[in-house]
């Protein structure tokens, strides 16, 4: 079996089960005003763009299509791409799990005698925790996309895949600004083209006198070897060009088998993410190219726990993910409670199902249950990826998981076959619907059920019973 992410590295554990975490978000009522806003405005727009498209539905069909198939052969893929990457001058390393990536990277970086490195937008590596590792020895890791940038400098988390400070507002930044950034005018107003001017002047510094760059990949193109980041800024391009020395880290599931794939992805990604017919930026490099661009390029091919998840036939579908946050988007529980509460730097419905299995579902036991089971993630991925069954998939596993561990089955699974068996006895069921109207009293909101049934109620509000049922009714006519 293969093995998930080692613990004690990276950022794919919280410190404290979701409802614990969910529950202090939900009393700050700034965050869940900036979340609001912001939510609503993205999925407008995104609406708006998706409507465009007449064969949005094929689109899909065809994205959710070239995803099985990549999953179906990765190694022959991955293979594929190590050999295009290297007749191009690159060279590629594969890393098991995030201690072994950041090792490479680091003796990289340190090889090349440099005590800085600039960033562009990397999920691969905040999930393994480069940045720390990268401090650790001695290197200064500068973020260079915008709202990673304010994350950086408040010494703060990512709370949104696309949007990492959603949870801040343009007052909150002109304060990180004002107190991190060496140099910055004191007159600094909250105004986004002031706060963008200020540290775009903040980062020219870093471009020019940076010569190593980090960046993550969006797709990896398997036949030609080709790379290609896609982002709004321009920072990304000016990483990917301007240094002497490129480090992508990749997650093994970025790779899609040919160029004319892309087609598919260049057109969902940008309409399901930020609401554009268009990225405005998207850079494609295809190993190193004498005289122009960076001269030594290297590719490191992470698993850190995405074997284990392509082993598993239903929960596999994650590994489609193509990172657009649609799915956050839509979700009524991340809409409330922000991406910190999920404790992993992969946030909202598709973290819900992607972190548990990449660590082993004991070690986000709570994940699998952050969610309505509503389906409107399902709905918005644009690669179709069914995320609430696989939450249902990782309840099951989490059930069967504690009853072997703790010899006693969990108390779902105790209410789940009480349920069941009384919905199966009618006269169990009709006195059971009667003692119901107890609730009324004892379930009263913010009020909960007495034990064992208390450990439901802890994270619900318990729905008022109906002062009839339906079977009463019926008899009556
Ligand atoms: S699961 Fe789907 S909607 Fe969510 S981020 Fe991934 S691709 Fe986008």
């Amino acid at each position: 079996m293969p093995t998930t992410a080692p613990r004690g590295v990276g950022h794919l554990r919280g410190d404290e089960p979701f409802p614990v975490a969910a529950r202090r978000s939900l009393a700050d009522a700034q965050l869940r005003r900036n979340l609001g806003h912001a939510t609503s405005t993205i999925r407008a727009k995104s609406a708006a763009v998706i409507d465009e498209v007449p064969d949005w539905q094929e689109l899909r069909e065809a994205g959710s299509a070239i995803k099985a198939d990549t999953m179906a052969r990765l190694p022959e893929l991955l293979q594929q791409l190590e050999t295009a990457v290297v007749a191009a001058g690159g060279t590629v390393h594969w890393a098991v799990d995030a201690v072994e990536a950041n090792r490479i990277v680091t003796d990289l970086v340190t090889a090349t005698g440099t005590d800085r490195v600039m960033k562009v937008k990397s999920m691969a590596t905040q999930e393994i925790g480069l940045n720390e590792a990268l401090e650790a020895a001695g290197i200064e890791p500068v973020e260079t996309d915008l709202a990673e940038l304010i994350v950086q400098l408040g010494r703060d988390k990512p709370s949104h895949i696309l949007v990492p400070a959603i949870h801040r507002n343009r007052a909150e930044i002109r304060e990180i600004f004002l107190r991190e950034m060496p140099g910055v005018d004191p007159s600094l107003t909250d105004e986004p083209a002031i706060l963008a001017a200020a540290a775009r002047r903040h980062l020219r510094r870093t471009f020019l006198s940076t010569r190593v760059a980090i960046s993550g990949a969006n797709f990896a193109v398997a036949e030609t070897g080709a790379l290609a980041v896609v982002e709004s800024e321009g920072n990304g391009r000016m990483c990917l060009t301007l240094p002497d020395t490129l480090i992508t880290v990749m997650g093994i599931e970025k790779v899609i088998p040919t160029w004319a794939d892309l087609e598919v992805f260049l057109q969902l990604l940008p309409r399901a993410s930020t609401g554009e017919r268009m990225n405005p930026y998207t850079s494609m490099w295809t190993g190193v190219t004498p005289g122009d661009g960076p001269q030594d390029f290297h590719l490191v091919l992470l698993d850190n726990g995405r074997s284990a998840v392509l082993a598993d036939e239903v929960g596999r579908q994650a590994l489609h993910c193509i990172r657009c946050s649609a799915c956050l988007n839509v979700c009524p529980v991340y809409e409330r409670t922000g991406g910190h509460a999920y404790g992993s730097v992969y946030p909202g419905p598709i973290g819900a199902v992607l972190s548990p299995q990449l660590t082993g579902v004991e070690d986000n036991a709570s994940l699998p249950y952050a969610s309505s089971l509503c389906g409107a993630c399902f709905d918005a991925c644009p690669v179709k990826i069914d995320i609430p069954s696989i939450l249902v998939h990782l309840r099951a596993e989490h059930v069967t998981a504690y009853r072997s561990e703790h010899r006693l089955p969990s108390a779902e699974a105790v209410t789940m076959a009480a349920a069941a068996y009384t919905m199966d006895h009618l006269p169990m069921y009709e006195a059971a619907q009667r003692g119901s109207r107890l609730a009324r009293f004892a379930g009263r909101r913010g009020r909960g059920l007495p034990p064992p049934l208390s450990g439901w109620t802890v994270g619900r509000d318990l729905p008022q019973p109906p002062p009839q049922t339906f079977r009463e009714w019926w008899t009556q006519r």
